[in-house]
């Protein structure tokens, strides 16, 4: 258990902290009403941080999910949205394309994405099943060296502006968890349309993404048989970085409200003369710590993507973590919180997402619950450890 920061990393997430406070900060009220961050993430493709869950050998510097982790941390801290944007190019599509796409497919798409210049979407959740994939219904067909995908998913982000859209389908109509695998489908191929039909409290709009006899060369099929475990398994580093972007939203909360305490007055006194806000503060303090110290612990745990225990344990806790402290830092502020003249109902409004994508609270625990009961080893005994 080991995830002291080096100086290299240090540096890096210093000048990214850096470009967040001078440059996104000031700006991070205008994507409230859902305008694209284009200008933050021209910015982020030229300090490298775009690049980072790409392979080296595809012009990317492939860091580490712990880099990722500090990363988007720093951006939660100023901008939800912008750190949402960035989450789609350095998040799960990415990793799939990374580990499991041909290498033709490879050399076209990731230098892109590593220059901000391709946005990536990621389609799972369809009308009728989010949380349950052995029952999506979105179908592809193999039909010799083609495949032809037809299907409706819904709640996508960023599939009005996407280069190439990772898409978790059935294939040739296998029932259950069995028959779900992965295909990559480029944006404008004949048959593809997307509308951002919902606005999010977040700031972001959501699409509905319609896949209308799409076809595509076999390749595209880029996880067929049993692939479930697969993409689940790529699905766990999105469960340290939907995380990592709560835990920076409850710190920028926080820093908020200290300010707020050191300014404002009432009572003829600083309002951080109280002894019950500074209980306050000092909970929400200690409570973002120990969603660190999870958080980071399950970013550097399994080989090539997290332990899918540890993962789902950080997520749990510092979704909700997030909501609770950014609620506070509002109460801290007064009437004033709830204004959008305050970046913490931004940050409130952000944490809320962190609970619902990437594995909602309830189907965590009971993968957590379903660890301990059926596959902790009573006998040796294993707390602590990361190994169950
Ligand atoms: C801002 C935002 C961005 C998003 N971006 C994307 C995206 O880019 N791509 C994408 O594919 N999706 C995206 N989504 C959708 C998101 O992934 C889904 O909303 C999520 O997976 C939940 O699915 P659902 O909404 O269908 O809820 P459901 O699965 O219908 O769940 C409804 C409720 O039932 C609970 N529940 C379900 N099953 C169980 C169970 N077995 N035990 C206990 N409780 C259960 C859930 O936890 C939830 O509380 C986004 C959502 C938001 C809010």
């Amino acid at each position: 258990m080991d995830f002291r920061i080096s100086e290299e990393q240090r540096a890096f997430v210093d000048t990214v902290r850096k470009v967040c406070h001078k440059e996104f900060a000031p700006r991070a009220i205008k994507y409230l009403d859902g305008a694209w961050p284009a200008e933050n993430m021209r910015r982020l493709a030229e300090i490298g941080v775009l690049g980072m869950a790409v392979p080296q050998e595809h012009g990317g510097s492939g860091l580490s999910i712990l880099d990722t982790v500090l990363v988007l941390e720093e951006i939660g801290k100023v901008c939800y949205v912008t750190a949402m944007a960035a989450l789609g190019e350095l998040g799960v599509q990415t990793r799939i394309i990374a580990t499991y796409a041909p290498d033709s497919i490879k050399r076209k798409i990731l230098p892109r994405v590593a220059t901000g210049e391709a946005i990536l979407a990621i389609c799972m959740t369809e009308p009728d099943a989010g949380t349950d994939v052995p029952n999506y219904r979105t179908n592809c067909e193999v039909k010799g060296d083609r495949v032809v995908l037809k299907g409706v998913k819904t709640l996508i982000s960023r599939a009005d502006i996407a280069e190439m859209f990772v898409v978790f389908t059935r294939v040739n109509g296998v029932a259950g968890a069995a028959g779900i695998g992965c295909v990559l489908v480029p944006g404008g191929v004949k048959g593809l349309s997307a509308k951002a039909s919902f606005h999010t409290m977040g700031g972001e709009y959501l699409s509905e993404v319609i896949f209308d006899d799409v076809e595509l060369p076999l390749e595209n099929l880029v996880i067929r048989d049993n692939g479930m475990k697969r993409l689940l398994s790529a699905f766990n580093t999105q469960r340290c970085l939907n995380p990592a972007i709560c835990l920076g939203l409850a710190e920028g909360a926080l820093e908020e409200a200290l300010r707020y305490m050191r300014e404002r007055s009432a009572f003829g006194r600083k309002i951080g003369e109280f002894q019950g806000l500074r209980w306050k503060v000092a909970d929400m303090y200690i409570q973002i710590e120990a969603a660190r110290g999870l958080l980071y612990r399950a970013a550097v745990s399994g080989d090539r993507f997290p332990d899918p225990t540890l993962a789902a344990m950080a997520k749990i806790y510092t979704n909700e973590m997030s909501i609770r402290v950014t609620s506070e830092a509002i109460q801290i502020h007064g009437g004033y919180g709830f204004t959008d003249e305050f970046a913490v109902s931004r940050f409130f409004r952000g944490a809320r997402y962190g609970s619902l994508g990437g594995g909602t609270t309830e189907t965590l625990r009971n993968l957590v619950g379903r660890q301990l009961v059926e596959q902790m080893d009573l006998a040796t005994g294993c707390f602590g450890m990361g190994t169950f």
